[in-house]
């Protein structure tokens, strides 16, 4: 692996199949160079291709390439010519014998040469040095600059591209995406040896490329922790929405021995929120990415483990103690569990949707498809807040760049019973954004992707159908708590029931085994909390799952004080 610091060199490649002469070039070139280049050198056209394939994937800079003109099996111009399918800004030199000039000059027009010398380069200083410092003066001049972090190439119309955008940038991984059918996105492809037909192609920081990986498998290659360090802790808080991430930092600040454990990316539904405005402490408001990036910062601080790609599926009890289960029918333990797993976006039915999920209809995803969508026409599904943070979002806010237009389409005769009032006034305010009310979508359509959508009149049933490629929809959410069943009592909805909606006539729980009720947010098993949303009657805020979090962890400590 090549160190950080060394990437940021740009290198210089040689290749001659001579190696005295081959060293010799390699030695005059570090003597000036070596400080800030990086000197590359091969004995064969095949090894230097190689050594160029892992340079692009790994994101490092090529300035200068000077290659030898006569080599058995590639030569010079050949090598070249390749080179250039690989690093097209780098700038080029033939280095030749007298005999072969001819050739040389011929390859200005074939391989676009800069230069050609003549061998022998001595001395350096009148041969080599000015030929080579005017072709770094070109290379620096020119816009070619690879990139060093995690690149994506995939297709626009590919869901599972999405799906992985989506992951990284939930997680704060910072990458660059390439379209698989631009020039470099095919370049990144070819250096992979991948054909493109299986996307996305994720490339890490090391130049390892991974054909359409799983997230499990991404999270573990870019960094992020899925593993327990060990198999009992003190608390184990599951979701990692604003309810966990509190739980965490509160559970793992007063001492617990703590692990977070998050089925895709930490943040929940507030991580989707480009602009969070009535969360205490941010007047100027705070993105969901933001917030969650300073709360994981925070848990991971006073010694919380945070892990992601890890679903629950299972929860029991065991004596004292909690047991909590993964797919792959492994299982952690610990004195008291926090469920904290939120709600999940509804899906809409209307005929043909399904079949477009990542393919121009998203579930919640606004962030990360903002840049495609710019000057393009949008619509949004829903009436409550959720919708009209990314209508103003995709939009642009009327300040940056963004959708031509956006179209929010609600069942109901107006946004003012479900939206704040700040944002009704916000969308209001934005030219690009109208509300169509008594609408609903009643079909999709198109071929890879989609193309139109079919809007039904709710008031007389008349359907239009119009053209549409970017279709966000925010019809509220339910909880996913399947998992749970036979385990605590949960409301006809599916929301975990805790403390006084157990108690019924100042009754305990049906098979509650203590003397006492329950706390206030325990739920019908001992020891097992809840915060957040995927409590009943939660109040479905930021600042309130926060607090729940923060609460339950005080809860846990009484609860561990009379064990
Ligand atoms: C786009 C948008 C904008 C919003 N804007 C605002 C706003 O401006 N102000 C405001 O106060 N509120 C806002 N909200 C609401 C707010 O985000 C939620 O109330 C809050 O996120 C709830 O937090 P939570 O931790 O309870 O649940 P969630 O945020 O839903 O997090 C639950 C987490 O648990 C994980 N999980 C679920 N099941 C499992 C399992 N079995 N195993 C492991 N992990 C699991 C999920 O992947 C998820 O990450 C917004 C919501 C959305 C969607």
């Amino acid at each position: 692996m090549t160190a950080p610091d060394e990437r940021a060199r740009p290198a210089i490649v040689t290749v001659d199949d001579d190696p005295g002469v081959s060293r010799a070039v390699a030695r005059d070139l570090r003597r000036r160079y070596g400080e800030r280049h990086r000197i590359v050198r091969a004995e064969s056209g095949e090894a230097a291709l190689d050594a160029l394939r892992q340079m692009k994937l790994r994101g490092e800079q090529v300035a200068v390439i000077l290659a030898d003109y006569r080599m058995p099996e590639l030569n010079g111009i050949e090598f070249l010519e390749r080179a250039m399918d690989i690093y097209p800004g780098a700038r080029r030199a033939l280095l030749t014998a007298y005999a072969d000039t001819g050739a040389a000059i011929d390859a200005i027009n074939v391989v676009d040469l800069d230069h050609y010398l003549l061998k022998p380069w001595d001395p350096p200083e009148e041969k080599l040095y000015p030929v080579v410092d005017s072709l770094l003066e070109t290379w620096k001049r020119s816009d070619y600059r690879p990139v060093p972090e995690t690149k994506i190439v995939g297709h626009r119309w590919s869901a599972r591209s999405s799906e992985v955008r989506e992951f990284l940038a939930r997680n704060q991984v910072p990458y660059r995406w390439f379209a698989s059918d631009e020039p470099e996105g095919q370049r990144l492809l070819d250096a992979a040896g991948a054909d493109g037909m299986r996307l996305p192609v994720v490339i890490t920081p090391d130049g390892e490329a991974l054909v359409e990986p799983s997230e499990p498998e991404l999270a573990s290659k870019v960094g992020l922790a899925t593993t327990p360090s060990t198999d009992f802790y003190d608390l184990i808080v599951i979701g990692g929405g604003p309810a966990g991430l509190g739980s965490a930092v509160y559970g793992a600040s007063e001492g617990l021995r703590t692990v977070l454990l998050e089925r895709t990316a930490t943040g929940g539904q507030a991580g989707q929120s480009s602009r969070i405005e009535n969360y205490l402490g941010f007047p100027d408001g705070v993105s969901g990415a933001q917030l969650t990036d300073r709360a994981r910062r925070q848990a991971t601080k006073f010694g919380a483990e945070l892990l992601t790609t890890r679903e629950v599926t299972g929860l029991e009890a065991n004596g004292s103690a909690r047991t909590v289960r993964f797919a792959d029918g492994s299982a952690i333990n610990a004195q008291a569990v926090i469920l904290a797993t939120g709600v999940a976006y509804r899906q809409l039915s209307a005929p043909g949707l399904a079949d477009f999920t990542g393919r121009g209809v998203f579930y919640g995803s606004a962030l990360t498809e903002a840049t495609p969508c710019k000057g393009h026409d949008v619509y949004i599904v829903g009436g409550a807040n959720s919708a009209g943070q990314a209508a103003v979002y995709l939009s642009g806010g009327g300040k940056k760049p963004g959708a031509r237009s956006v179209t929010i389409l609600v069942r109901g005769p107006s946004v003012r019973s479900s939206m704040s009032y700040y944002l009704v006034e916000q969308i209001e305010r934005i030219p690009q954004i109208s509300v169509r009310t008594c609408t609903e979508v009643a079909g999709a359509h198109g071929d890879d992707h989609l193309e139109r959508i079919t809007l039904r009149d709710s008031n007389n049933g008349g359907t239009e159908t119009l053209d549409a490629q970017w279709l966000f929809v925010f019809i509220g959410a339910a909880p996913l708590t399947g998992w749970l069943d036979g385990v605590v009592e949960r409301d006809g909805r599916g929301f975990v029931l805790a403390g006084p909606d157990l108690v019924t006539a100042g009754q305990r729980p049906e098979g509650w085994p203590l003397d006492r009720l329950p706390y206030h947010l325990e739920t019908s098993v001992p020891g097992v909390f809840v915060a957040g949303d995927v409590r009943a009657e939660s109040a479905k805020r930021v600042a309130s799952a926060v607090g729940e979090g923060a609460m339950a962890v005080m809860l846990v400590h009484r609860y561990l004080e009379r064990l």
